[in-house]
């Protein structure tokens, strides 16, 4: 079961309803009087995984995930599902005291609820988030009890304050991950609270991350809820690392790489990019995974990402002809002049660099070089059950005879970062979220 923390100030509560205690699945309730907010609407992905085995067993809608401990009981936040969970019931809860749940990035251990929403409360979401949401759903099916249907979804902008009745919510951008993150400032008439949150003050550009800190400084906090998912082993290694040993490695060997990364992380895809570029090499991914990319690049000019045509070739599975949204996105590159392969007739070459490679590891069976290396750009497995997924990709790098590198830097701050924006923030009070643990945490802030 989730383990929860409330927290009070004259008629303002908030209660950490997900998140506390665990890495992800934040859910955050703001209360003034009878009218709720909620910051974040994950549920824990390592509690999921433990119950959960796709494509066996699924989730079969909210009352299930509430007595599993995935999702808090809390009145008026869910929707109903009619149709053996084809279709939400958009009528039901419309007396709902509940002004809306802000989402402060698209990560999933952040969202992983919304489709249980209550399709009269609207969500708010920054608008890199929103059309990566968009993207998302359209390669993806979504499942019965899962879906998106009705969901009402309203945008923000960095500064901008969204007022509901007596709640005034500020978003600020921070550093993270994932592009289109934020933290957030809740004013209620008697209490001011600041959220941020995953955040970092290493990656490629920490100012986002200090706009936060200032303005959030100025509100003189009564409470600041801060994440702290990094706690032991932490390493010392900036996106600038990553890209410096990327472009090492690229420049080192003429075999070819493989080489797993997070496709929404636009910033280590950058650093990818960059150094395969600057080591003359040829990217290899599949269509899925460019097809994110390639889309997000072209909506979003500020991330000042080229995609070089001549740099790429683009795996398809001509068994797939069916799915529309594929078809039109296939005929569109080639028309741009990228060079397709059919998976069947996937080769290893030299100079070439096949990334997102757990998705078709096995089509390399007895294609593979001496001298081939993998490299993975990613998380660290931080749960038993992405370990293991991580270990069965390391099975088929021993079939296949492939040693491997982690090359990686955090999403996340590591403690000296945290307490160097605790102190600049400097709040009365402290909750410690998204953390294994949160006490050692806020003793070594000071709190
Ligand atoms: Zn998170
Ligand atoms: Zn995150």
């Amino acid at each position: 079961m989730n383990q929860t923390l409330e927290w009070r100030n004259q008629d303002t509560v908030v209660r950490v309803l997900g998140g506390y205690r665990e890495i992800g699945g934040n859910l955050i309730e703001i209360r003034y009087r009878d009218k709720r907010i909620y910051l974040d609407f994950g549920y824990s992905l390592k509690r999921y995984k433990e119950l959960y085995e796709w494509p066996r067993r699924k989730p079969k809608g909210i009352d299930e995930l509430i007595n599993v401990g995935l999702a808090p009981p809390v009145d008026g936040l869910y929707t109903r599902w009619i149709n053996e969970g084809r279709k939400p019931d958009l009528e039901y809860g419309k007396d709902t005291d509940v002004y809306a749940v802000f989402i402060s990035h698209p990560h999933l251990d952040h969202m992983a609820l919304l489709p249980q929403l209550n399709r009269n409360i609207p969500i708010y979401i920054g608008e890199t988030g929103r059309d990566i949401l968009n993207l998302w759903n359209q390669v993806s099916v979504r499942e019965k009890y899962n879906k998106y249907d009705g969901l009402v979804f309203k945008t923000f902008r960095s500064f901008n304050t969204i007022e509901l009745d007596e709640f005034r919510v500020t978003p600020v951008h921070v550093d993270h991950s994932i592009p289109g993150s934020y933290g957030f400032i809740v004013e209620t008439p008697d209490t001011v609270i600041g959220y941020t949150g995953d955040f970092r003050l290493h990656g490629q550009d920490p100012s986002l991350t200090y706009d936060y800190i200032m303005r959030a400084r100025e509100y003189e906090l009564d409470l600041l809820i801060t994440e702290a998912t990094r706690v032991h082993d932490v390493l010392d290694i900036k996106e600038k690392d990553v890209y410096e040993t990327l472009l090492k490695i690229f420049s080192l060997t003429n075999k070819a790489i493989l080489l797993d990364s997070s496709y929404i992380d636009i910033d280590r895809i950058r650093s990818i990019f960059n150094a395969a570029y600057k080591a003359g090499k040829t990217l290899v991914i599949g269509w899925r995974h460019f097809y994110f990319i390639y889309n997000l690049i072209e909506r979003e000019k500020k991330f000042k990402l080229k995609i070089e045509k001549d740099s790429f070739k683009v795996i398809i599975n001509l068994h797939m002809r069916k799915k529309k949204v594929y078809n039109r996105f296939i005929d569109t590159i080639y028309n741009k002049g990228f060079q397709l392969i059919d998976i069947k007739n996937l080769e290893l070459s030299d100079n070439h660099i096949y990334l997102d490679f757990p998705n078709y590891i096995q089509y390399l069976l007895n294609k593979t070089f001496p001298g081939t290396i993998a490299i993975f750009s990613n998380s660290e497995p931080y749960d038993e059950e992405s370990y293991l997924d991580y270990r069965k990709i390391i099975n088929w790098l021993n079939i296949l005879m492939i040693p491997s590198y982690r090359i990686h830097s955090s999403g996340h701050a590591n403690p000296i970062d945290i307490k160097k924006l605790v102190n600049q923030v400097q709040p009365k009070d402290l909750i410690i979220i998204h953390s294994e643990y949160p006490d050692v945490i806020k003793k070594f802030l000071g709190y």
